[in-house]
């Protein structure tokens, strides 16, 4: 970790040239790289040594974007997806084995949701979904003896929940497993769940970190602070020999770098889920301006909620931020200087009226996406969270008249007049 501020990190990280070397992190637009002997290869192959041969594994360009993230988060190792699916997906699989349990606060992202509830269930990991506001007591009755992982949103999309990463450090310590979160709503420029008990972290770098709706992309973060060897008859995957690795123990050969080191030599050895250097190349574009991009998504999101919440046809806006918002003092807790630029609100005419305005909407879009630039609006009942019944939809937050708003940086100006003009059609 360097000691730079989270500004400089922003834009040093990652990847420091050499003597007339390009200044430029350079995109390695390759699948392999070439040795001198086959020795050398063969002990690649072994992880005897450390290098690059074949891109589906490791590649420069994602590794350098990697170490800046791993940076930003504060972290001791990190590796590149090639989506936010494949990071909580991986995150999970890692340390879970078929007949395994993880407990999971249930006001999640929808595919996340999907994955956990239905695609993993298949692979036979079952998931036990919590409110995030439960009681300790309630949280703690959720765990088996077969739990291997506590996960959560720090910011859920689209419920807007916030974590309260205390509490579930708590429970998730307290049984011996780790503690993952996605942070992809808040970013580290907002939050760094690391210093709140957090072992591993997620992002869907799709988002804010990419920040220009131009690539998909993941990645995924280890802290090093989870002791496995202490529950090693938890996480036997990472504490006793890999026999397609010559018998190597990730814990005792790569210490903290133990649970990346085993997701890239075997998941993504047998998965392949890499992100392209190329979209790695405009990720680290991307997160050059994070910083700044947070601070303006933030405010722009503050006066977009303060303009809705004084409109007589809007009946509630969520924006955690905003002083009298339900969760307001957690968000000031974990999230001092502003949570993200996503707000949600419904409208006193419902879901009906919500549809009219969306459509009434002239710079702001309709789009599957968030956190980026542009300004854009979703209904998720009708879109994201679609394949989820009525039940579903209350217990992953989400209110069926709710409409996300991803407040973007433009003018604030513009956006509230946008937002005027299609409320009128209403
Ligand atoms: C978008 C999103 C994901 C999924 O990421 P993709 O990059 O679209 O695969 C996961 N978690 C959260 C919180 C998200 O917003």
């Amino acid at each position: 970790m360097s000691d730079y501020k989270i500004e400089t990190k922003c834009i040093q990280s990652g990847y420091t040239p050499g003597n007339g070397e390009p200044r430029i992190l350079p995109i390695y637009q390759s699948t392999t790289f070439k040795y001198n002997s086959s020795d050398q290869m063969g002990r690649l192959f072994d992880l005897e040594e450390a290098g690059y041969f074949y891109t589906r594994l490791q590649n420069p360009t994602n590794d350098a974007v990697a170490a800046k993230i791993c940076d930003l988060e504060g972290g001791a190792a990190a590796m590149l997806t090639s989506s936010g699916q494949a990071a909580n997906f991986y995150a999970i699989m890692n340390i879970v084995e078929a007949g395994d349990h993880i407990v999971c606060a249930s006001a999640l992202y929808g595919g996340t949701y999907n994955l956990y509830a239905h695609t993993i269930r298949k692979m036979g990991v079952e998931a036990t979904f919590v409110d995030p506001e439960c009681t300790p007591e309630e949280l703690d009755a959720a765990f088996k003896y077969n739990t291997k992982a506590v996960f959560g949103e720090t910011i859920a999309n689209p419920a807007l929940t916030i974590l309260d990463f205390e509490k579930f450090a708590k429970a998730a310590h307290t049984h011996g497993v780790p503690f993952i979160v996605d942070n992809t709503f808040a970013t580290p420029i907002n939050c760094r769940p690391f210093e709140w008990g957090v072992d591993i972290v997620t992002h869907s770098t799709t988002k804010y970190m990419d920040g220009h709706a131009a690539c998909v992309g993941g990645a995924i973060v280890d802290s090093g602070n989870f002791d496995w060897e202490a529950h090693a008859d938890k996480f036997p995957g990472l504490t006793t020999p890999d026999e397609t690795y010559h018998g190597i123990i990730y814990t005792q050969k790569f210490g903290k770098a133990a649970y990346i080191t085993k997701a890239t030599s075997q998941l993504m050895r047998d998965l392949g889920s890499i992100q392209s250097p190329q979209n790695a190349f405009l990720l680290n574009l991307g997160l050059e301006t994070l910083h700044l991009r947070m601070a303006r998504h933030c405010e722009n999101a503050i006066k977009a909620a303060t303009y809705l919440q004084n409109h007589e046809k809007v009946a509630w806006v969520n924006c955690p931020s905003l002083p009298g918002a339900p969760q307001y003092n957690l968000a000031k807790k974990y999230m001092p200087n502003g949570t993200c630029g996503v707000i949600t609100f419904g409208l006193k005419g419902g879901r009906d009226a919500a549809v009219k305005m969306m459509d009434a909407l002239k710079m702001i879009a309709i789009v599957t996406h968030v956190a980026d630039a542009r300004s854009c609006v979703l209904h998720p009942a009708s879109h994201t969270h679609r394949q989820m019944n009525e039940q579903e939809l209350l217990e992953a937050g989400v209110q069926p008249d709710l409409i996300r708003f991803s407040v973007g940086i433009e003018n604030a100006d513009d956006i509230i007049a946008d937002l005027e003009q299609a409320l009128q059609a209403v």
